[in-house]
């Protein structure tokens, strides 16, 4: 397994840190060798957890923020690669020495820091095909986002920083096929949800194992609610509202040695839910106000929530944020194999019809409705149109197909509550005559897989797509293991659930997507076992789940 390999490169024969030299930065008088970084055992700590993808102890996760020698290592979260296409991908990290400081600057000096990169196609960096220097600026509280071009389609890639005399772990990427071309079978890990206080990131440990070429995150990558006592782990500080405390959130998140592994395996393609902000926000209405804020402290929130957003992600300029609004909807092409449409369920859509409340009444049903905004709607119906791939593949943040009880009950924050939406976009796939679409999401913290009906009220209506939905990566706890599927007579399009955490694992070459639905054992034990609880496949014009 490639991971085992890297790890045994950078080993010496009795277990020490390999002191093979290093390339040359550019400038001879700063060469830095691997000995020399880790010569604290509190650096080595971070460094090899960071680094190194084996078992780890659950006590040590945040041990570095109390060593002032720990302090001096700025890498301590990690580093991470995304949105690639054929020739180009965005490299991140960010300096925090001490990443948990209340003021959000991550124990950095008010002063902008030169930061150094290299890529290598090995992990040895013994030859380079890209590096350079980027300024990480103290107003981004120094986080970098390179964009490493001149890069091969298709390919593997190893990378790594060195600020302030330091040398980062090492992250591997790869980039996108070329157009017109397929590349290799894609495996392709999605997830959502993972709550800090609700357990342990075991399912982001397990997903770096599975050694995945792409990682989607559907969102919920941070919660915004303030510490609680008797949780697994617990969060910082009160509720999260001004640009320090997101700041700070981020950190302590992003310290987790199991997250690290999953953004140093692959390139990540990222979009947020609510908790990135605030629990069930729709654009500029909040679901409560609590704690109290003005329209004018709301919209200072959210533009410090997007400010933070965007500092602590892989992703391009293009999703710069301006002020209260950030880009983040976005097409990804995978070759000619898969089109990523990444969507932006939260900043554009009305509020929550009937009231925010659980029944479905008939406002669900308004065509003046809408969960994406005209703007993103028309872009994504014309992205449809362009078929550039055999998979469409729509990344999105909440419940797509219809779900409800017997009496009427359904979440009126997932596309349920948005019917008129829904009925616009399946159209489109009609319209289209999409060959395989496949919507992907997250949000509900449970395992599903729908088919997607024209007419939900209608048993013999035509399957015309599919939805997999990702289970949390924490959120809610441990769950049941209950498979059976609620409501299933009132929902037959629904074909599979389950209440575990996990992800979900995807197989995606030109005549099939397989789906693995991966569950954790538990997530209040650190270090729990993964296993598959179901796999279907989707083959290549036929939309519907096959169960193996
Ligand atoms: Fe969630
Ligand atoms: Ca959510």
């Amino acid at each position: 397994m490639k991971v085992l390999h890297m790890m045994k490169e950078q080993k010496g024969p009795h277990g020490t840190d390999a002191v093979t030299p290093q390339v040359a930065w550019g400038s001879p008088g700063q060469r830095i060798l691997l000995k020399d970084l880790y010569k604290s055992t509190a650096m080595r700590s971070v460094g090899r957890r960071t680094f190194i993808l084996g078992g780890l102890g659950a006590a040590s996760t945040l041990a570095f923020a109390s060593s002032a020698r720990a302090a001096a290592f700025p890498f301590t979260l990690g580093v991470a690669s995304g949105d690639p296409d054929s020739s180009s991908v965005v490299l991140w990290t960010k300096l925090a020495p001490s990443p948990l400081n209340a003021d959000g600057q991550g124990g950095m000096a008010n002063a902008d820091v030169t930061v150094d990169w290299q890529v290598s196609t090995t992990s040895t960096f013994a030859t380079l095909v890209a590096s350079g220097s980027v300024a990480a600026h103290y107003a981004d509280a120094h986080s970098v986002h390179v964009v490493a071009g001149g890069l091969a389609p298709d390919s593997d890639y190893y990378y790594r920083f060195r600020a302030q005399g330091f040398i980062s772990p090492v992250g591997r990427t790869r980039t996108a096929p070329a157009l017109g071309t397929t590349g290799r079978t894609l495996v392709m890990d999605f997830a959502s949800c993972a709550h800090y206080e609700s357990g342990y990131y075991n399912a982001y440990r397990r997903m770096a194992e599975d050694n995945p070429d792409l990682i989607l995150h559907l969102g919920d990558y941070i919660y915004e609610d303030a510490a609680t006592t008797g949780s697994v782990r617990l969060h910082v500080g009160a509720e999260i509202v001004s640009l320090a405390d997101y700041r700070v959130r981020y950190a302590l998140y992003k310290s987790d040695p199991d997250l690290q592994a999953a953004h140093a395996i692959a390139p990540w393609i990222v979009v947020p839910d609510d908790h990135e902000v605030e629990n069930n926000y729709a654009n500029m209405v909040r679901a409560d106000n609590s704690p109290a804020l003005t329209t004018a402290q709301w919209t200072a929130r959210r533009t410090a929530a997007y400010r933070a957003y965007y500092e602590n992600m892989p992703l391009r300029a293009t999703s710069t944020p301006n002020g209260n609004s950030i880009q983040l909807y976005r097409r990804l092409q995978w070759g000619s194999l898969a089109t990523f449409h990444m969507l932006d369920t939260r900043q554009f859509r009305d509020d929550q019809a009937c009231g925010d409340g659980t029944q479905v009444c008939a406002d669900a049903d308004l065509a003046s409705r809408t969960i994406t905004g005209a703007a993103q709607e028309a872009w994504l119906l014309n992205g449809l149109g362009l078929k550039q791939a055999t998979w469409d593949i729509i990344g999105q943040q909440v419940f797509f197909a219809s779900k409800h009880t017997a009496a009427g009950a359904g979440s009126m924050d997932s596309w349920e509550g948005y019917r008129a939406s829904r009925k616009r976009i399946q159209q489109g796939l009609i319209d289209n005559a999409v060959r395989n679409p496949v919507v992907l999401t997250g949000d509900v913290h449970s395992s599903w897989a729908n088919e997607l009906k024209a007419d939900y009220t209608n048993t013999n209506s035509a399957t015309i797509g599919t939805e997999l939905v990702c289970t949390s990566i924490t959120s809610t706890g441990d769950g049941t293991g209950s498979t059976t599927i609620p409501d299933a007579a009132t929902n037959p399009h629904i074909k599979f659930h389950v209440d575990r955490r996990g992800y979900v694992r995807t197989t995606i070459t030109p005549t099939q997507v397989q789906a693995d639905f991966r569950s954790v054992a538990a997530v209040t034990q650190h270090g729990a076992a993964v296993s598959t609880t179901a796999s279907f496949v989707i083959p290549d014009g036929q939309p519907g789940l096959n169960r193996i």
